[in-house]
Parts: C-alpha cells; sequence; structure tokens
C-alpha cells in the first residue's frame, strides 16, 4: 500500500471553450489546468471534481479521453497522462422543511453513471450547466436518488452557517436522513473553520470518516486542505475502501488549515459588527441573536454551532480516527505574495514540499531570511491567529 494526496473538492469555474460553469470561481479553473496544477505545483494525487454534472465539462473530459490524455480506469475514476487520478462527482443544494439549505457532495465511479443520475436530478433543477445547483429535493430524497445509481453521497462543509447540514437545516444527522441512509454515508466533510478536535465534539460523527478537502474556487486554494490516504492504487473503489476504514485502506491524515483562519470560525453581527472571539462560556449566549444589538442578522460561527449542537465538551475520538494536521497555505503568509510564491515552487517542485519538506536554510536560500522566518514560524503554528467570521478569512499576525 501507498500513500496518496487527495483532495476531492475542487470546482470547475469555466470550460475550455469560455463557458462560464461556476460563477465565483476563477476564469483559468478549466479542466486542464485543474490537472496541471495538480501534477505541476501541488502534488495532488487524486483530484475530486465536482462539477462534472455540466454537460459543458463533460464535453472538455470527452475531449481528453479522445487525445489519449485521460481514460476511465476499471476500478472507477479517470486517469490523467498516467499520473493524476479525477474522481468526477457534482455539489447540490438541498432544502430541509424548515427553510434551511445545505450543500451535498455525489461522486460517480464511472462516466455512465453520471448520466443515469442526470436524468434522475434533471426535473428537480434549474440549469444543470451551473455549478452547485439548488434542487428542490431534502437531503434523504438527494440520498435516496444518488444511491439508486451506484453514487456515493458526502455532505459538504457540515458546519458553514449558510449551507452546511448542521448550520441551518438540523441539530442532528439523524433527523434529515433515514437510519438506512445513514448506514452507506461513510464521511462527511468538515470545511475549513473546522477540525478533528471540534467536530468530534458531536457524538454520532464518530460513525464517519471526516474529509478535508480544499473546496477550491481558484487555482491556488487547490490543496489547501487535503487527505493523505493509505490504498493499494489510485481509483474510486479504492478511496471508498480508504473512507470504510477497511482492508487496510484508511485515511491516515487530514491536512487543513488552523480552523482559526476559515471565513466562517467565530460569530459575526452583519447588523453591528459585533464580533464574538472570546473562549465560549458554555451556553451563556442564545446565539440566534446579537448579544450586543439584539438583531438576528448573526453569522453564527462553526465554533459556536458546534460548542451549542455538541454532546461533549472535549473532543471524543474514535480509534480510527487521524490525525488531523495544521498547514498554513503559502498564500496566508505575511510577505509571500505572487511572485515570492511562484519563486518557491519553482525551487521546490510543489507548496507541499515548500510547506513539509524544505528547511528554513533552503527557504532562505531563495526568497531571504525574513520570509523564511515567517514560514517557519507558521509551519510550526508559533504564529499569532487572529479568527475569522462572517465571510472573512482569519489572519496571521507577526
Ligand atoms: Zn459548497
Ligand atoms: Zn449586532
Amino acid at each position: 500500500l501507498e500513500d496518496y494526496f487527495v483532495d476531492l473538492h475542487v470546482h470547475v469555474g469555466q470550460t475550455e471553450d469560455g463557458t462560464t460553469v461556476k460563477m465565483a470561481a476563477s476564469k483559468n479553473l478549466t479542466l486542464e489546468n485543474i490537472a496541471l496544477e495538480c501534477l505541476e505545483r501541488k502534488g495532488i494525487n487524486i483530484v475530486g471534481i465536482v462539477d462534472a454534472l455540466s454537460p459543458k465539462v463533460l464535453e472538455d473530459l470527452e475531449k481528453l479521453i479522445a487525445n489519449g490524455e485521460l481514460y476511465e480506469l476499471s476500478g472507477g475514476g479517470l486517469c490523467y497522462r498516467d499520473k493524476l487520478t479525477i474522481l468526477l462527482g457534482c455539489e447540490l443544494e438541498i432544502v430541509e422543511a424548515n427553510g434551511g439549505s445545505a450543500h451535498l457532495l455525489v461522486y460517480f465511479p464511472y462516466k455512465k453513471i453520471i448520466n443515469k443520475f442526470a436524468n434522475k436530478i434533471k426535473p428537480f433543477v434549474k440549469n444543470i450547466n451551473y455549478s452547485t445547483q439548488r434542487c428542490k429535493l431534502n437531503a434523504q430524497k438527494l440520498w435516496e436518488i444518488a444511491n439508486s445509481c451506484g453514487a456515493i453521497l458526502i455532505p459538504a462543509h457540515i458546519f458553514t452557517p449558510h449551507k452546511g447540514l448542521y448550520g441551518k437545516c438540523t441539530d442532528s444527522l439523524e433527523k434529515v436522513f433515514s437510519t438506512k441512509a445513514l448506514n452507506t454515508i461513510i464521511a462527511v466533510e468538515l470545511g475549513l473553520s473546522a477540525d478533528t478536535e471540534l467536530a468530534d465534539r458531536v457524538a454520532e460523527l464518530a460513525n464517519f470518516s471526516f474529509l478535508s478537502n480544499s473546496d477550491a474556487h481558484s487555482l491556488a486554494k487547490i490543496g489547501r486542505e487535503y487527505n493523505i490516504m493509505r490504498l493499494e492504487k489510485a481509483d474510486f473503489k479504492e478511496v471508498i475502501l480508504a473512507l470504510k476504514n477497511e482492508q487496510g485502506r484508511k485515511i491516515i491524515a487530514n491536512f487543513g488549515l488552523n480552523p482559526k483562519l476559515g471565513r466562517y470560525h467565530r460569530t459575526f453581527c452583519r447588523n453591528c459588527g459585533y464580533f464574538l472571539n472570546k473562549i465560549y462560556n458554555y451556553k451563556i449566549y442564545n446565539l440566534d441573536i446579537c448579544p450586543k444589538c439584539k438583531s438576528n442578522r448573526i453569522v453564527k460561527g462553526v465554533f459556536d454551532r458546534i460548542i451549542e449542537i455538541s454532546n461533549n465538551r472535549q473532543p471524543h475520538h474514535p480509534d480510527f480516527r487521524p490525525p488531523y494536521l495544521y498547514q498554513i497555505p503559502l498564500e496566508f503568509i505575511p510577505k509571500v505574495g505572487k511572485q515570492t510564491l511562484n519563486k518557491l515552487i519553482t525551487a521546490f517542485g510543489s507548496e507541499m514540499k515548500v510547506l513539509h519538506l524544505a528547511s528554513y536554510e533552503e527557504i532562505a536560500q531563495v526568497v531571504g531570511e525574513k520570509i523564511a522566518r515567517n514560514i517557519d514560524l507558521a509551519r510550526k503554528g508559533r504564529m499569532e491567529l487572529k479568527p475569522g467570521g462572517g465571510g472573512k478569512y482569519g489572519k496571521l499576525i507577526i
């Protein structure tokens, strides 16, 4: 078995012919650029493309297949230039009866399953060409469709205030999924503002594997969170085995942002700007309204939401839970601009190598001591962090 770098949540911004797929995503986030970024800059071995429901994206895929750069693997997924595995998936927005909406990811082992799924989902979405379509289904109904097609459903960024299942939809997965559904759901995605320490305070999550994915809307952000999986080879079946923790396949580590850097870590009031940045005093706040101005325009932070729905004040990790290791992407590090970033990647081969393998001295030789020191302090977790909230990323403070 070997270890693979896996990021299963990357969006397509636009197709090769210039058709927009995701409005808020970068234009150079095309299928081929994603593949090259993973191969040449990030060192990602398995990437999940979550806009594969769009027929235009599938067209690009077919072109790569026709010119021999891409082929389907017998164990599911596709292989690009014999080096990178691409898993196909989609992100859809469901709506629960209480009006809360959330994003769910669906992954397809084979292309033909996408067609099957697309036909069943079309009556419920407005425009299948676009990313993350809202569908007139609840989570359970979407699971039923995915499951009937042989696709795998994974709830995305589960704690985020607007579009995570725990954000506005529910305080327990048991309330939105049937027992049968929950028995087939093998993983949940944590999202940037949460980590294992926080998520394992919610007792029902002990049954699931945790994915730390980038949810990249630009090339630079691919791999800002990822998983290391121990697999026999890089294909769909093996990834599923790892998520099930079977036959020695497993996630051996989650790499992610310190959750404080995430955009929704703490609670923020959009009315008065109040930012809850204290150690949480258990249940003294009613965070549905602003403690300061009493407005309900509050964006509840992931941290505060987890405290609210948690069963345990301390995390209770199941035995199989891998370590969650913090990684601060280079773009967060003070004084590291685009040029510096490119210099570093050219010198070391990929961002992962700069973050995890290059020594202080080696980095200093390329970009000077000042920046090298910042990178080193950030890598060692020795920089102070100002938490994010209300849609703003957290910051490193020198
Ligand atoms: Zn999403
Ligand atoms: Zn307020």
